[in-house]
């Protein structure tokens, strides 16, 4: 319906301008870099931009995925970029970013899913500027726990697995994934003794228990931090909006969520995983 596709008001951002967002913008070209904030038309490019930071998406821009939420081409990758390590930490070095964001698409036909590539970055970018935080946003290793410890044991701050959606969802929303898979992935990940985090969207179709069902399975799966956020349609090809979850409810998501035991819930409207993410290092 037409309600349906209105954007609530809380959902209204400022546009992108000004020298930093320009700084950004001319790092990203210049380095034939990919970001999800733009591939994932993030509301929040003006604010995070602006203030001269990005998330960047490693391992090219073509997924073998086609989680009906998200914007990235889905096909046969053909990018395998050694240099791509290289060039993300020297563009987090020119931007001076004190806590960087990585993630990548997924790589299923890589018999180690892009985790050399993955453990090269951090440690480049680690080389680079030591002075930096990372969290890697990683995909689903698709149960080759060799590639996870790789893609893990860089020296990162945090690891990052998005759940994205409750168990139920997941054939509609990640339908090349499993939701047992992704919490024994965060269970080793924590296992491993990082600092783990993931985020679910809201607006999906899920209902209030089936959250809190899986704020329970975090829990017991030892993740640390958890990110709520409204999700959005990319275009009209995408999973649609189902309901526009209000402020409150996020609010009393991330008081359910610190109750049940995990460390840190980041909720809102505009939250996204990367969204100040620099709060999450000490968690
Ligand atoms: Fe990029 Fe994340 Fe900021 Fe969105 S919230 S603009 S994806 S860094
Ligand atoms: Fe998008 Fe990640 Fe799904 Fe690929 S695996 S389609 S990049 S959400």
């Amino acid at each position: 319906t037409e309600q349906r596709k209105k954007r609530p008001d809380w959902l209204r951002v400022k546009l992108p301008i000004g020298p930093a967002y320009a700084n950004v913008r001319k790092l990203v070209d210049t380095h034939k870099l990919h970001t999800i904030c733009e591939s994932g038309n993030c509301p929040n490019m003006g604010e995070c931009w602006g203030a001269g930071t990005a998330t960047f998406m490693i391992l090219g821009n073509v997924c073998t995925r086609s989680c009906t939420f998200c914007a990235v081409a889905t096909g046969r990758p053909n990018e395998y970029d050694t240099d791509e390590p290289r060039r993300v930490a020297e563009a987090i070095t020119l931007m001076k970013v004190k806590h960087a964001v990585i993630t990548s698409v997924n790589r299923d036909e890589l018999k180690d899913r892009g985790a050399e590539i993955w453990y090269q970055t951090v440690r480049a970018v680690k080389e680079a500027s030591p002075t930096t935080t990372i969290e890697t946003l990683i995909p689903d290793t698709k149960g080759n726990w060799d590639a996870l410890i790789r893609m893990i044991e860089g020296g990162q701050e945090v690891v990052s697995h998005n759940m994205e959606t409750v168990e139920r969802l997941y054939r509609r929303v990640r339908p090349q994934a499993r939701y047992e898979r992704s919490l024994e992935q965060i269970r080793r990940t924590k296992e491993y003794g990082q600092r783990t985090k993931t985020g679910i969207m809201l607006g999906l179709g899920e209902t209030t228990d089936e959250v809190l069902k899986a704020m329970d399975d975090l829990v017991e799966h030892g993740c640390d931090i958890l990110t709520l956020g409204q999700y959005l349609q990319p275009t009209k090809m995408h999973h649609e909006v189902i309901e526009w979850i209000h402020p409150d409810t996020f609010a009393m998501y991330k008081e359910q969520g610190e109750l049940r035991g995990i460390k840190y819930v980041e909720s809102g409207p505009l939250v996204r995983s990367s969204y100040h993410a620099e709060k999450h290092v000490n968690v």
